[in-house]
């Protein structure tokens, strides 16, 4: 497909959606919360007594409109909030396509003995009450979704209002898939016009028995704070520590590779590096050199606070998830587009290393020796036990390091994006329970646990 093909579905889906009626067409989405809720309850008593069968058939259906929508979804996504690059959504996309585990990560255990036979089984919890970031809109949906149905559940989502319309052609595409599978219409719902009220409708509802928040702090204690059971995937300010020992140029690439992903919109992404005295220079070098990054004077450093934050301090997010280029040129600076990555040495307060940017922003930390760096890493991640990462190969260090930081996600000698099987081993998922303790959730987490005992008789061996 062309560009000027994927711009013009694009477009006319964006009109479809501007129209006076609203989201006419769209499945699953619905004026207000209630009904969004009564819908997806509907559609969940169908998938409860669905075979494993069905739901795969139906997660099948949801994968391949996922890969032949990737850029559509890409496109609308920067277009809508701002934030990110096609290139690099579209990656993303594939990746939940390919690799988000569906029920095959639904497992029973099992004990059998002399007094017979007791299983573990995995079960739904119903309608789960889902609210996601604007950073990796259509991406979380999709994830969670897969996820959700697997485990047996339907979901209903209170999306970023800078993110609805890119949300509502995932909840569209993946009850079209249901449909197009023999499921039910409304297995993912929505409301046009999400807000903090309809988001509190649905904490309080009697139908929704899970909460799963993907944002920052503000939602994630919103929903903790409840009453009900709560998933919690919070914020986070990743570290990539570098020590003498580690491969230095390599080093390098792999942290800008990964703080320039999506324009750093990545909850895991490096927001910040430190590194040991003796190969900080070094390290500076290769970034500089080799890697794409503009080494920022004083002033413009001075220019980018004054920029990225607002006078009251928050984040200005007029710049989250831009790039680079975009970035410079908001503070008089004109870079070539081989630019991907801005860097500086400074100590570890400086309000662009200690605070969570979500920019391609990458300060230098300068440690006296590998204890100092471990201190001061430990301090940049604010305890939100989200994500860090280490360049070493001293792998008493690593274990040094990996109980120090006590994160959900540590990664060795890689780039972050590694942690979630792309370039690594292992599953991806958009929501990262860091602050409950779930860690990279999939279809078991979205599932609770019932013991079913037969009593001395079943076991025959
Ligand atoms: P955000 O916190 O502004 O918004 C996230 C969602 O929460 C949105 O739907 C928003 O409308 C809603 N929300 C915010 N405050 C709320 C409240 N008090 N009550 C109810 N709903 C509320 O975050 P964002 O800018 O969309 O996303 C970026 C943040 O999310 C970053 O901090 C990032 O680290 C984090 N994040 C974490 C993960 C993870 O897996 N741990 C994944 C993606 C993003």
């Amino acid at each position: 497909m062309t560009e000027s093909q994927i711009k013009s579905i694009v477009g006319e889906v964006m009109a479809k959606m501007q129209l006076s009626s609203g989201v006419a067409g769209m499945h699953g989405v619905f004026s207000d919360m209630n009904t969004a809720i009564e819908k997806a309850k509907a559609a969940q008593k169908v998938v409860r007594v669905m075979s494993m069968d069905q739901r795969e058939k139906i997660i099948s259906c949801i994968r391949t409109k996922i890969k032949e929508n990737a850029e559509t979804f890409a496109r609308m996504g920067v277009d809508e909030t701002g934030m990110g690059n096609v290139g690099d959504k579209i990656l993303k996309h594939l990746l939940v396509a390919e690799k988000t585990p569906g029920t095959e990560d639904i497992r029973t255990e099992a004990w059998s003995g002399d007094r017979g036979l007791t299983l573990i089984e995995m079960g739904p919890f119903g309608v789960i009450g889902a609210i996601t970031p604007c950073t990796n809109p259509s991406e979380t949906v999709l994830c969670n979704t897969i996820g959700m149905l697997a485990g047996g559940n339907t979901v209903v989502f209170n999306p970023h209002p800078q993110a609805i319309r890119t949300t509502i052609f995932a909840i569209n595409l993946i009850n079209e898939a249901s449909m197009e599978a023999g499921g039910p219409d409304n297995i993912a719902c929505t409301v046009e016009k999400p807000t903090l009220d309809s988001s509190a409708v649905m904490m309080k509802h009697k139908d929704i028995p899970l909460l799963v928040a993907t944002g920052g702090p503000g939602v994630v204690t919103a929903v903790l704070s409840s009453g009900k059971r709560g998933i919690g995937a919070g914020a986070g300010n990743p570290p990539a520590l570098v020590d003498e020992t580690a491969d230095i140029r390599k080093a390098a690439e792999d942290i800008v590779n990964g703080c320039t992903f999506d324009n750093n919109l990545p909850c895991i992404a490096e927001k910040e590096i430190i590194a040991v005295d003796g190969i900080c220079d070094e390290l500076m070098r290769y970034m500089v050199e080799e890697q794409g990054c503009y080494l920022a004077s004083k002033d413009i450093q001075d220019r980018l606070v004054a920029t990225v934050f607002t006078e009251k301090g928050a984040l200005n997010r007029k710049c989250v998830g831009r790039s680079a280029k975009a970035l410079l040129k908001m503070v008089g600076v004109d870079v070539p587009d081989n630019i991907r990555c801005i860097t500086f040495e400074g100590p570890k307060e400086h309000p662009l290393i200690a605070e969570e940017l979500m920019m391609p922003i990458l300060g230098v930390v300068r440690a006296k020796n590998f204890k100092d760096a471990v201190e001061q890493a430990v301090w940049l991640e604010h305890g939100n036990r989200h994500s860090a990462h280490i360049h070493s190969k001293n792998v008493d260090r690593i274990t040094e390091y990996a109980r120090a930081l006590d994160t959900a996600i540590l990664v060795k000698n890689g780039p972050s994006y590694a942690a979630l099987g792309f370039g690594g081993e292992g599953f991806p998922t958009f929501t990262i329970a860091s602050r409950t303790g779930e860690g990279l959730t999939s279809a078991a987490t979205f599932t609770k646990r019932r013991r079913c005992t037969m009593s001395d008789s079943l076991c025959i061996r």
